[in-house]
């Protein structure tokens, strides 16, 4: 809406980033995004799918091309992982694997019962997912109780209607599986500690209360992280996100700023917008520095950018 020309290249097949690849459709129905995206596309931002910067184009090449600045939105794409014994067997489903190839319309069926590890947004959408694709039974395990979910208490409340599980204040301790298939989980009953850093009661194992929860499917939704491959080391956290200087520019890369969970971990679709407003603020004012100046337009009309 300041007149410079913007670009945004994705490494999806449609905008939209976690909206479209990871939260549902049944959750958010898709013409909203595709409304918010028209609105983007007509103020003259171009968008160039399928184009992962670090295969198909390293940041150097972007950076080359008449690029006055670049802003790396990249999101948190990277499943954590159990870090239990077990894990990769068949059956064993990354989260945003699953998610991912049901938004891409893959045809994706599940049978049986599926235990779902974590508690946030994630996990419920896994679970509610694999209720819609064939699961009978969908078993939610978290280690800490109902109050401390991260997850939104409506989502909750809609995953309960439909008839998900909830099991409470248990963690896994490996997945169970023979001749290579998932046959379940291990789990540990847990209570909770002192408080936190995160402000909630930290999770503490009972000895000797192991339990083995049966089961054809597990799909751990405990988080994501940051994969930021095409950074140099100095540019990324020791938590794995991209570090910026607090005008948003990354370290050791002049011209490059980034942006939202990329940049703070996984947080929430207004704290992203958030982070890129004030980014794109932080552009500006970098691009005014340079005398980077564009045709000066009433927006939402675009201008060309010159020296
Ligand atoms: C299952 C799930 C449910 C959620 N539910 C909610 C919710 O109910 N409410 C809420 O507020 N938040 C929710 N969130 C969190 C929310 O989706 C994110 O906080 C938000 O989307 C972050 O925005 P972002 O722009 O930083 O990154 P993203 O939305 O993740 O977008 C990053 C984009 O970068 C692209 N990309 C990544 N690497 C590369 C690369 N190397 N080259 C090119 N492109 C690349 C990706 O394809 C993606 O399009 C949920 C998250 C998940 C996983």
């Amino acid at each position: 809406m300041h007149g410079y020309g913007v670009t945004v290249m994705d490494a999806l097949a449609r905008p939209g980033g976690m909206l479209i690849g990871g939260i549902p459709s049944f959750r958010l129905p898709r013409h909203i995004i595709d409304h918010d995206v028209g609105v983007i596309r007509s103020l003259g931002v171009e968008f160039i799918p399928l184009v992962r910067i670090g295969e198909e184009l390293s940041l150097k090449e972007v950076r080359s091309d008449g690029v006055d600045a670049v802003v790396l939105a990249t999101g948190t794409w990277k499943d954590l992982t159990l870090d239990v014994p077990g894990e990769g067997v068949t059956g064993y489903i990354k989260c945003l694997d699953f998610l991912g190839a049901l938004n891409a319309g893959q045809a994706v069926s599940l049978s049986g019962k599926v235990l779902v590890v974590g508690g946030g947004n994630a996990a419920v959408d896994a679970a509610r997912s694999a209720l819609r694709v064939g699961a009978k039974q969908v078993i939610v395990v978290y280690r800490r109780g109902r109050e401390e979910m991260p997850a939104s208490q409506e989502e909750v409340e809609s995953a309960l209607e439909e008839g998900v599980e909830l099991r409470y204040l248990v963690a896994p301790k490996r997945v169970v599986h023979e001749h290579g298939k998932v046959k379940g989980l291990e789990l540990m009953r847990m209570e909770l500690g002192d408080i936190d850093e995160t402000g909630r009661g930290r999770p503490m194992p009972v000895e000797g209360s192991e339990f083995i929860e049966a089961g054809d499917y597990v799909i751990p939704a405990i988080g994501q992280r940051s994969e930021p491959f095409f950074l140099k080391e100095e540019s990324i956290s020791e938590q794995g996100m991209i570090r910026c200087n607090e005008n948003g520019q990354v370290t050791g890369c002049e011209g490059v700023f980034a942006a939202g969970d990329a940049v703070s971990g996984p947080s929430t679709v207004v704290e992203a917008i958030a982070s890129g407003k004030a980014v794109a603020r932080q552009v500006m004012n970098y691009l005014d520095s340079l005398g980077v100046s564009f045709l000066d337009a009433d927006p939402p009309a675009i201008a060309t950018l010159r020296h």
